[in-house]
């Protein structure tokens, strides 16, 4: 055969890399079920929801989008399974996005399943309230000006108003119960153990069933993409170092299977982990690169650097993409000032710039 044609095509590899958002339910074994649920727009696409199966109901980790098609494909994977919507016990949630809230929140009004967030988005729940009340700007947006950007929060304004009938209809509310760190939950035929790894959100939890050798990593740990740092209704400069030591924690539990909410299930966590340090650690070169040549602002920084694993140009993303470009250079910036290889100046206008030290 020619070896030309042997090789898979570009479109071939794109079609396997999203091969597991295909509906349907997949018997991961011991009970569990990955069934993933589906999403607006092409970025993430679709959202893990993990079934616990049990003789009298069933756990799921993580609840997907409040989304008609989504409750409708969870209503059909739980059919699949022997169960209705009515036998969900429990919603374990990892993290405070409302790809993962906030159909619990929304089945939660007809049905008597018990929602659980980690306690530390506690402090995001209140932000949202805030901006609900208008007494706030989301976070992300707030903080756009320190880094250089003001013109870029007018523009994401716009876009968060255009979407803004979406955003309304998402009911936020409090869960039932605020999980502690290390919390134990006794599902009878397992025993999950509540892990907080702050640094995607300020009170992401991860799962983990230490005798399967199973981690249910949320948006911690994802096979396929770098997750996000600090994007989240609250400000918070430190997420860089908080994800980094989250990270490292993950190193001192037993190696076990992957199970994240977007991408595939995969054998080693440990051996994902490591390269998401390592991914952090060039960011951090490039980033530390990008400031040696004099004082520069968050903006000016994202700029310097390429972006996406097909290194784009920071001026040809949308402007979403870009408030999370420039929230991530600015995250990188501050691990390099906690490491002493910059140093940062706030200007009388409260603008951020970062520099080498002196001397
Ligand atoms: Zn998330």
């Amino acid at each position: 055969m020619d070896h030309v044609t042997s090789r898979p095509s570009a479109s071939q590899a794109d079609q396997s890399r999203h091969a597991w958002t295909e509906p349907g339910v997949e018997d991961l074994g011991g009970g569990v079920y990955r069934i993933p649920l589906p999403l607006p727009g092409d970025s993430l696409r679709a959202v893990n929801v993990y079934a616990i199966a049990g003789d009298d109901g069933v756990d799921l980790i993580d609840a997907g989008m409040a989304l008609e098609q989504a409750r409708e494909r969870l209503t059909e994977a739980l059919g699949q399974l022997g169960y209705g919507l009515g036998d969900i016990r429990n919603f374990f949630i990892t993290h405070i996005h409302q790809d993962h809230y906030t159909l619990a929140v929304q089945l939660r009004t007809t049905l008597s399943g018990t929602i659980t967030l980690g306690e530390g988005e506690r402090i995001n729940m209140e932000a949202i309230r805030n901006v609900e009340a208008g007494r706030n700007e989301l976070g992300f947006i707030e903080m756009l000006p320190a880094m250089g950007a003001p013109e870029l929060a007018d523009r994401v304004r716009g876009f968060v108003a255009g979407h803004a009938g979406r955003y309304r209809r998402l009911r936020w509310s409090d869960p039932d119960r605020w999980l502690a760190d290390g919390a134990q939950l006794d599902l009878r035929s397992r025993t999950l153990r509540a892990i907080h790894t702050p640094g995607h959100t300020r009170g992401h939890v991860v799962f983990h069933d230490e005798a399967a050798a199973a981690l249910f990593a949320g948006d911690h740990v994802l096979p396929h993409i770098t997750p996000s740092v600090g994007f989240q209704p609250a400000i918070d400069t430190l997420a860089l170092r908080d994800y980094l030591g989250s990270l490292r924690l993950m190193l001192t539990l037993p190696d076990s299977r992957l199970l994240p909410a977007h991408g595939p299930v995969c054998e080693s966590t440990h051996a994902r982990v490591n390269e998401l340090l390592a991914h952090h650690e060039t960011r951090l070169e490039q980033t530390l690169a990008a400031a040696s040549g004099g004082p520069v602002t968050a903006l000016r920084a994202a700029e310097a650097i390429p972006w996406t694993r097909r290194q784009r140009k920071f001026a040809d993303l949308d402007p979403m993409s870009q408030v999370l470009a420039i929230g991530e250079t600015a995250a990188h910036l501050e691990v390099l000032v906690i490491r002493g290889q910059l140093v940062r100046h706030a200007s009388p206008e409260g603008v951020d710039t970062y520099k080498l030290p002196v001397g």
